[in-house]
């Protein structure tokens, strides 16, 4: 075994709280150690690996495509990019699509067309109204976007033009709804602030009040999208359909690709108003639309959908043995665990131990979200080691 964390303290900007683990090799569902110990992944990457680890159709692509032309920048056309932009288009209410490299710069290019948007039509409105508890990123800008202190605090002053007001809450958006106001951006389930899923209505009233004030509604599905709620996107559950949306994650299975999608009339930018050199690229491009194919072919959101539904049940019985569990909740694939007191870390170590990795949503809760290719079989696994995890950590 190398010594291989030892390096990363030496040559590395100490900034990611790391598990002491050195994955090697993963698969389906499985990840495992440079000692060779195997682990089941409910982490998946962070909500990326939603077809498991290397899945065939994606690395076939990736290593055809490799093999084929890689970049070419967007001075020239290319398959890929097309079929991706196209199977997006055909299986969502949006009409047009652009594609970047992650997660924040779909979000940057979502605001910016917003931004646009009220130059052209809203004379002149730029400002974008933001939830607590959400994430959208960690540019300067997505920074100011994302409503939570301890992420925005190191980078004072923030960019100016974003606002927040609580999650789940229409009424907090009207009163901060002013004429310089250009959209509302949410997630439709908040994922890292805590796996926190709105009122039935919520999006549908949020849609309702920018439609009676002209403002677009961007929805982040970074976390959300590509089958990981229990349909292709979020916001097929909510009766609501965005004027923008942006996608990342589950898009690439783990190359890094991101995108933004937006109605018709909000396709507003003039050609060089927006742009990058990988954004789109033909290697990205083909991971991503073979991602994409597969979770539609094979109805992969309905898997989450079905298999979430068991997982929640499976957790609702812990939460029934044991009273510190305060609260189990979640929507496909996209779980959290919480508990009366700050046992997360300890919990992901006794986790870790037994062969699960789970992700510390807060220092009192944990987030699954694994793989959407998995069955029953891996949740009565992960529920097993759970359930041996919590009983270490209390007995303890
Ligand atoms: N938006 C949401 C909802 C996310 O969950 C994340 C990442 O966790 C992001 C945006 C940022 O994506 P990236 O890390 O690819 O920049």
């Amino acid at each position: 075994m190398s010594n291989w964390q030892e390096l990363e303290s030496k040559y590395f900007m100490q900034i990611s709280p790391r598990t002491p683990l050195t994955l090697v090799k993963g698969k389906g569902a499985r990840v495992w150690d440079d000692s060779g110990k195997e682990y089941l992944d409910f982490v998946a990457g962070w909500a990326v690996n939603s077809l498991g680890h290397c899945p065939p159709v994606v690395a076939d692509a990736v290593a055809e495509q490799a093999n084929t032309l890689i970049q070419t920048s967007n001075q020239y056309y290319t398959v890929p990019q097309l079929q991706l932009a196209q199977i997006l288009v055909e299986n969502s209410c949006l009409d047009r699509v652009y594609i970047g490299n992650s997660g924040l710069e779909a979000n940057e290019g979502a605001v910016k067309l917003a931004r646009r948007y009220g130059s052209l039509k809203r004379k002149g409105a730029y400002e974008v109204i933001t939830t607590f508890n959400s994430f959208h990123g960690r540019s300067l800008a997505m920074t100011a976007a994302t409503g939570q202190e301890r992420f925005q605090k190191p980078y004072i002053p923030l960019t100016p033009g974003f606002k927040s007001v609580a999650f789940n809450d229409v009424e907090a958006i009207r009163m901060a709804t002013t004429d310089k106001t250009c959209a509302v951006m949410l997630e439709p389930v908040q994922g890292e602030g805590g796996v926190n899923i709105p009122d039935d209505n919520y999006l549908s009233e949020v849609r309702k009040w920018c439609d009676q004030k002209g403002i677009l509604l961007i929805l982040d599905e970074i976390q959300t999208g590509i089958g990981r709620l229990g349909t292709l996107f979020g916001y097929e559950q909510y009766g609501v359909e965005p004027d923008i949306m942006t996608l990342a994650k589950g898009l690439g299975s783990g190359v890094p690709v991101g995108a933004f999608m937006a109605k018709d009339n909000v396709c507003v930018f003039a050609p060089g108003e927006h742009g990058s050199t990988f954004g789109g690229n033909a290697l990205t491009s083909a991971a991503a639309y073979a991602t994409v194919k597969y979770v539609i072919d094979n109805d992969i959101a309905g898997n989450a959908r079905k298999v979430g539904e068991y997982f929640i049940a499976r957790l609702e019985e812990l939460k029934n043995k044991y009273r510190f569990v305060t609260d189990v909740r979640g929507r496909g694939l996209l779980l959290a665990i919480e508990f009366n007191s700050d046992i997360g870390q300890d919990l992901l170590n006794a986790c870790l131990e037994r062969g699960l990795l789970v992700n510390r949503l807060k220092p009192n809760a944990l987030r699954f979200m694994p793989s959407l290719i998995i069955g029953n079989e891996e949740v009565d696994q992960a529920i097993d080691i759970l359930d041996r995890a919590l009983g270490s950590v209390v007995g303890a």
